[in-house]
């Protein structure tokens, strides 16, 4: 088949039915957070209204429908990413950020000292970059960065001689949220792993745009977030292989994370729950199954097929532009969803508030990676970032609210 059916897609997203300034919404900073399709929506909805409950405890028919929907929910995550160790390797958290730190702290803290080293990206996401740089601070450990090559993609010769045998953590994004390129993520597992280290993938801009199997990349831990892919805000998946997730001490304490307590001391729960402290982010994590169905509906392979693309599409348009410049790799290098741009010397937030006069939606500013802004020389950027339910005729209107914005600048 050609193509998804982004006419039948976007009746599940009302939203996208608003009008302002005199314009349909052209909804662009999908990067930043998707919107919820109505099945989603309604799922929230159907948890509250009929069996909202706590879970694990209660021995009543509410409690257990809750806890089997919530558990059941980590089961078709495991599944949704190829985690064969099903929800022993799933903890929800808050988002990418929480998950990020929850390893950071976990592990970190008890494993890193004086000599080790964390190796992170240049283009990493500040969710990586400042925790990791903090817990190093912390430590005693070194944070060292791997660059990148002239065209914007992840220098892998660099990354080779960066990665030592002092190195304990690589922390990589997957997609970066700033350039859009995809990094080889396995291949960097394997270096990584040559010199027995772990290695954290950073899959907030994956997860929601293409397949991802977490046991053919070889990750030892895998983030995202449920709001970037049509799920709701507040729940995030920290996939963790079983036997780390066994040896790491708990990041949060307090109830539903333990087994037996005494004034003295205590033992911890099973995992993933040894991991979730107090109560969880019980209808979010129901309605992220939820998010998930959608996504498995349309199926991830035709969503990847349908970001590249729009992007492909958004980066021709833009770069046959003389006065915009447009950062990262070409689409026959490998670009997804997602294209950050300037016009000419106009700020990125100026721009951005000129293109809402059209109704179009972007980001502007450092996307949360101000040291990866620094080495582009540029203190920001417009970001337009695609999704399911975006279309061509859409990023032409982009392109008009762009060519707009010039002439008034002009
Ligand atoms: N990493 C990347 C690559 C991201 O794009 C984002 C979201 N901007 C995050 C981490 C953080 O996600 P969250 O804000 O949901 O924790």
């Amino acid at each position: 088949a050609e193509g998804l059916d982004v006419a039948a897609i976007r009746e599940d997203f009302p939203i996208l039915e608003r009008e302002f300034n005199g314009h349909d919404l052209v909804y662009l900073d999908n990067a930043a957070t998707s919107h919820t399709p109505d099945q989603v929506v309604d799922e929230i909805a159907r948890y509250y209204r009929e069996y909202n409950a706590n879970v694990h405890r209660g021995l009543h028919q509410l409690s257990q429908e809750a806890s089997i929907a919530y558990e059941d929910a980590h089961d078709r995550v495991a599944e949704f990413i190829g985690a064969s160790g099903g929800r022993e390797e799933v903890v929800f958290t808050k988002n990418t950020t929480e998950s990020m730190n929850v390893v950071a702290y976990a592990w970190g803290l008890a494993e890193l000292g004086p000599g080790d080293e964390v190796v992170l990206t240049e283009m990493e996401h500040h969710a990586a970059l400042v925790t990791w740089q903090q817990i190093c601070k912390r430590t005693g450990a070194e944070c060292k960065y791997i660059g990148l090559t002239e065209d914007g993609q992840l220098d892998m010769d660099d990354a080779r001689d960066t990665i030592t045998d002092d190195t304990q953590m690589v922390s990589a994004v997957h997609v970066s949220n700033t350039l859009g390129c995809v990094n080889p993520v396995s291949d960097l597992a394997d270096v990584a792993h040559d010199h027995d280290a772990l290695f954290f993938v950073d899959g907030a801009q994956a997860a929601p745009n293409r397949p991802v199997d977490v046991e053919a990349i070889d990750a030892d831990f895998y983030a995202f977030s449920g709001h970037k892919m049509c799920g709701p805000t507040g729940v995030g998946v920290l996939y963790g292989k079983e036997h780390l997730l066994e040896e790491m001490d708990p990041y949060l304490y307090g109830g539903m994370m333990i087994r037996k307590v005494t004034f003295e001391d205590s033992t911890w729960n099973d995992l993933p729950w040894k991991f979730e402290a107090g109560t969880p982010v019980i209808a979010q994590g129901i309605a992220l199954a939820e998010a998930i169905d959608y996504l498995d509906d349309i199926g991830m392979e035709n969503v990847k097929r349908h970001e590249e693309r729009l992007a492909e599409y958004a980066y021709d348009r833009l770069t046959a532009m003389d006065d915009v410049d447009v950062y990262g790799p070409s689409p026959e290098q490998g670009r997804t969803g997602l294209v950050s741009f300037n016009l000419g010397d106009v700020h990125a937030h100026d721009l951005s508030s000129i293109l809402n006069d059209y109704a179009v939606a972007i980001r502007a500013g450092d996307h949360c990676t101000q040291p990866l802004h620094d080495r582009l020389g540029v203190a920001a950027s417009a970001r337009a970032s695609f999704y399911i339910y975006n279309t061509e005729a859409e990023v032409d209107k982009l392109v008009e609210a762009i060519e707009g914005a010039r002439d008034l600048f002009a």
